[in-house]
């Protein structure tokens, strides 16, 4: 082959050296090459899902103690999926038309992927690759199609066009030793999925993967995207030595996930985990963190035809409070509008999503639902409670959620409940709000920067756009300067600040954030040791240094070399 090195979107890191083995997915299968098979095709579409549940339950079985629950999640979203009534309407609509049911199928699964391809977020967008998963395995029993594809039966790297969440983890993970894709996403569900499983990943490599044969002798190394074909014993060595030192760096790290972050001066940074589910808590501590950073309790709202009752949002707090069993929780009140609809909410169609009727300005008008949600929140009695609000923009919005709350304390008093001491904050997503923290910062217990929005809103570019990941970069300095701005304004009035956007997870951030004043890091789980453990490699005045040069630089490029050469040195 021509090109030796082939470059990827690095997903999972780690480095995977072995032989190339082609997956020829079940997704691939032709429906209109299929052979008819006899049968009232309502009876066989039942047969085929019910010989897809029980596939999909076995799957859910098998992969129990290999993957935390959150992950199996994706596979019971998926067995709700098998019976969705809009994939059975344009079925039955294709059968009336005198289409074969392996043809309606597949259009309905095309139509139900469409729908949800087309999405704004990108938490349905991964929803679609779902359909796509259930709806080749409903077929493959559709039209009699063999099981599964074929095992290695040497350990391999697993090269794909695509790879189903599903294929993935009927894979027999002795046998994985890599993935390399052509198409895919960081954000995908296969992703999460490899995450969880550990197997170094790299995705997007795109058609040139093509050219890479069976059995070739490939160096996969996840840590930067890159793949290489036929490479030098010395080369191998090489990168497998640099991996070596980042697992005892991982090992290191775990080992020490439960002891307070301080750094080499004895600073203390608080470091939190983001949680979007309630089992999701449990995870959170078990991985060391000290409390929960972020609460995304957009998982009550959305996916159903009516808000959550009183009764089920409460029910869910307690599992969280109880896996925290008294550290720290700090929760967003619902954070959704025009780029994440719910059936139930009457949203306009926007064209600028991002700009519009979202988080505590849709509050403003669904009353209703934020007060049900700090009624609930107020009568858990949880004694480290702090609320916040998401995307303020103006102080006017606060103090109108500020009183909405102490109405809530009011009725809930005067109804002889004792309401817990809170804190009452608001996250920094919009530079109007940074700018003027100042102001804020009389006002608030506290601030949460959520650098992915406001890395969106300061560069001008959409968090999601596939062609500006580039300016997705919170270490661009005038990020900072305004994350600067907030911690100065905070602590001048004696409050706190936390980052829980994806930067506080990053570890090239975490001097630069802890030297310009964040008090607390909130960061995905699986995150919490190796965030603690960067903490711990810096002293406070080291990390103020690189933290005020930073500012003084012209893009995150710059400032990415800055800590990393600062880290060497140290
Ligand atoms: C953020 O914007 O950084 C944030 C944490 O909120 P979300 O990612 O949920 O919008
Ligand atoms: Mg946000």
């Amino acid at each position: 082959m021509r090109q030796r090195v082939l470059r990827g979107v690095p997903v999972v890191g780690g480095v995977a050296v072995g032989h190339c083995w082609w997956l020829r997915s079940a997704a691939k299968l032709d429906p209109m090459e299929a052979e008819e098979v006899p049968g009232d095709p309502f009876d066989r579409l039942e047969r085929a899902r019910a010989a897809a549940r029980m596939e999909l339950e076995q799957l859910i079985a098998s992969a129990r103690g290999r993957l935390p629950e959150s992950e199996i999640a994706i596979l019971h979203a998926q067995l709700l999926m098998i019976d969705d009534p809009e994939l059975e309407r344009v079925y039955r609509e294709g059968i009336e038309q005198g289409k074969a049911p392996a043809v309606s199928w597949q259009d309905a699964v095309r139509t139900f992927h469409q729908v949800l391809s087309s999405l704004p977020d990108p938490t349905l967008q991964a929803r679609a690759a779902d359909v796509e998963d259930i709806g080749a395995r409903v077929l493959r029993h559709l039209i009699g199609a063999p099981a599964s594809p074929a095992m290695p039966t040497r350990p391999v790297i697993l090269c794909a066009d695509d790879l189903a969440p599903s294929e993935l983890v009927a894979f027999p993970p002795e046998r994985l030793l890599g993935i390399a894709l052509a198409g895919g996403g960081p954000t995908s569900h296969v992703a999460i999925l490899a995450r969880a499983l550990g197997v170094p990943t790299i995705m997007g490599l795109g058609e040139s993967l093509h050219a890479v044969t069976e059995g070739a002798f490939i160096l996969l190394d996840g840590n930067d995207g890159r793949l290489v074909v036929d490479p030098d014993p010395e080369e191998v060595r090489e990168v497998l030595a640099v991996q070596q030192a980042r697992d005892a760096e991982q090992h290191r790290a775990l080992q020490q996930r439960l002891e307070p972050a301080r750094t080499r001066d004895g600073y203390r940074v608080e470091v939190g985990a983001n949680v979007g589910r309630p089992e999701e808590a449990h995870v959170a501590v078990s991985a060391g963190a000290d409390g929960i950073g972020l609460l995304r309790t957009e998982f009550l709202f959305v996916d159903r035809e009516a808000p959550p009752t009183e009764t089920e949002q409460e029910r869910a707090l307690r599992t969280i409070l109880e896996a925290l069993d008294g550290r720290p929780l700090v929760v967003r009140t619902l954070d959704i509008g025009g780029d994440k609809p719910v059936p139930y909410l009457p949203l306009p169609k926007e064209s600028n999503p991002f700009l519009g009727l979202r988080g505590l300005r849709l509050l403003r008008r669904h009353e209703e639902l934020l007060r049900t949600q700090l009624r609930v929140l107020l009568r858990l009695g949880y004694a480290d409670l702090r609320i916040m609000f998401p995307m303020v923009a103006t102080l006017d919005e606060f103090r109108w959620a500020r009183a909405v709350t102490g109405a809530i304390v009011q009725e809930l008093e005067a109804a002889g409940q004792r309401v817990a001491p809170f804190q009452l904050g608001m996250m920094v997503e919009v530079p109007a709000a940074a700018l003027l923290a100042e102001q804020f910062a009389k006002e608030v217990d506290f601030f949460s920067v959520g650098t992915n929005d406001l890395t969106q809103y300061v560069l001008a570019a959409d968090r999601g756009h596939p062609e500006l990941g580039d300016y997705q970069d919170p270490l661009h300095p005038a990020v900072l300067r305004l994350i600067a701005h907030v911690c100065k304004a905070a602590h001048a009035e004696g409050r706190w600040v936390g980052v829980c956007g994806e930067a506080a997870g990053d570890r090239l951030a975490v001097p630069v954030l802890i030297g310009l004043g964040v008090d607390e890091l909130s960061v995905a789980p699986s995150l919490v040791a190796s965030i603690k453990d960067e903490v711990r490699q810096w002293s406070l005045e080291a990390a103020r240094e690189v933290a005020r040069a930073a500012l003084g630089l012209s893009d995150a490029q710059e400032v990415r070399m800055l800590v990393a050469e600062a880290r060497a040195r140290s």
